[in-house]
């Protein structure tokens, strides 16, 4: 008998994961096991807002593949996706086509411009190594570009789209930096502007404590971000936005946070989908296709109460580990058990040693919730590489500070 052939599409939370605790649990040759991702690293979105603004390297927030994957259990393909085929069982890749017996996707998420004109062409978002690199660079390039053409006040103009977890996780840390570059291209802190613009009436996600959201919206008041509330960006062009009330802001970094939608390659293939990501049954699989398990931002999982729980990294990981013990339950000939979210809490950062969030009911705030987030980053660390990748990360991020 052939051994059962899993693949794996994308190495982010819930696809590393689920490889992960596969290599782990399952017996020699149990297995045939394929890992697909298009770069040779896995990188660690919930750091991301620190590389874009400039307050971290991005080295600190990628792990290359190979150190966490033990290829005599699992096969690397550096790749990438372009079609899945699933009433052919099969994935294409760029050089390769691979059939599979069982598949698992976690291709995450995209950029949701809601169609907004101009967005997809003028703004920045925050989703990858690269575009956070090209992030970064875009923002110094504004510092010295004022520096060339000292009237043009809009070249120290930056417009953050949305105000959700990512829109403030980044604002914090981008007037963080501020005064670092200011310092470094002679510039005049007065001359720097920061706008964050939410369409709904506060920042950070509505299910956060009221009491939380003005301690965050506080915080970044006091750091010079000035918020446009309850305003809707309705256009962007290569000078600025445009705002629902009519307002332009001339603007020469405009980065947008405002949601995300799950991979295109999901509809392209005939899944059904919301905002293309697709609702799973109560073990992650399609209902569509039952040989085809879904994680992290590709899929929807409901609360028994039947709603969508926040696609997120915690949410993510704890699919991995189902998947990958569900696929072993199927090869042993046992039965596989449903998927029960463990909602731990949510700790958003607001830029250096600051943060507000939840601890399951709990609120923490301040350094404590910095210091929380810190811990959180590096359980996760611990959960895919072990002490040694805490070890090297550590490492890394004194070098990078000195
Ligand atoms: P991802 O982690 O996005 O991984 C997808 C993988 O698929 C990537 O490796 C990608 O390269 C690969 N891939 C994509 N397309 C292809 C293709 N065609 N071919 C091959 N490979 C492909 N959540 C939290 O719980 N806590 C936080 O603190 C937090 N902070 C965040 C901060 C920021 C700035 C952002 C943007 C998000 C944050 N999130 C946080 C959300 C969290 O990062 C996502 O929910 C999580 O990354 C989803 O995991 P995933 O496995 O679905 O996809
Ligand atoms: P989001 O959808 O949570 O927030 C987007 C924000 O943009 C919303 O507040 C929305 O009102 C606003 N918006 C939408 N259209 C707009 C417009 N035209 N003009 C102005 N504002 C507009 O997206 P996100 O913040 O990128 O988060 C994505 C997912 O990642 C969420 O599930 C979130 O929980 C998760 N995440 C978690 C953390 C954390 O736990 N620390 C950090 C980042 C992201």
């Amino acid at each position: 008998m052939s051994t059962t052939k899993i693949v794996i599409l994308g190495a982010g939370y819930g696809g590393l994961v689920t490889a992960i605790r596969l290599q782990k649990k399952m017996r020699r040759k149990e297995l045939d096991v394929t890992l697909v991702n298009k770069h040779d690293y896995h990188y660690i979105t919930t750091h991301l807002h620190m590389p874009a603004a400039g307050t971290d390297h991005h080295e600190n927030a990628r792990v290359t593949i190979s150190d966490l994957i033990d290829e005599r259990k699992i096969r690397f393909v550096k790749s990438t996706v372009r079609q899945i085929l699933p009433d052919e069982k099969k994935v294409v890749l760029d050089e390769a086509t691979l059939d599979y017996d069982y598949l698992v996707v976690g291709l995450g998420s995209e950029t949701e411009t809601f169609g907004i004109p101009g967005m997809q062409e003028y703004a920045m978002s925050i989703k990858s190594i690269n575009s956070v690199r090209f992030i970064r660079q875009h923002i110094e390039y504004m510092f010295a570009k004022s520096k060339m053409e000292p009237k043009r006040k809009d070249y120290l103009t930056f417009v953050v789209g949305g105000a959700g977890f990512t829109g403030t996780e980044f604002v914090g840390e981008l007037a963080d930096r501020i005064p670092v570059l200011c310092k470094t291209y002679d510039v005049d802190p007065t001359d720097v502007r920061i706008y964050n613009v939410e369409a709904s009436p506060s920042a950070l996600p509505p299910g956060l404590p009221i009491d939380l959201i003005e301690y965050g919206m506080e915080v970044m008041r006091r750091k010079g971000v000035q918020y446009k509330l309850s305003t809707a960006i309705k256009a962007c062009t290569a000078e600025g936005v445009i705002l629902g009330n009519g307002e332009f802001i001339r603007a020469g970094t405009i980065v947008w946070s405002g949601g995300i939608r799950g991979n295109s390659l999901l509809q392209q293939a005939g899944f059904d989908v919301q905002r293309g990501r697709v609702k799973v049954d109560s073990c992650l699989r399609s209902y569509q296709f039952s040989d085809v398990f879904i994680t992290g931002d590709c899929s929807i999982v409901t609360s028994p109460e039947g709603t969508p729980y926040p696609a997120n990294a915690q949410i993510a990981v704890q699919q991995g580990y189902n998947a990958a013990r569900n696929l072993l339950q199927m090869a042993r000939g046992k039965e596989m058990r449903p998927f029960v979210y463990d909602y731990k809490g949510t700790v958003a950062s607001l830029g250096r040693g600051d943060a507000v969030g939840l601890l399951k009911v709990k609120k923490v705030k301040g350094r404590l919730a910095s210091f929380l987030k810190k811990v959180i980053d590096a359980r996760y660390l611990y959960l895919i590489g072990g002490i040694p990748l805490i070890w090297k990360k550590m490492i890394r991020k004194q070098k990078s500070a000195t």
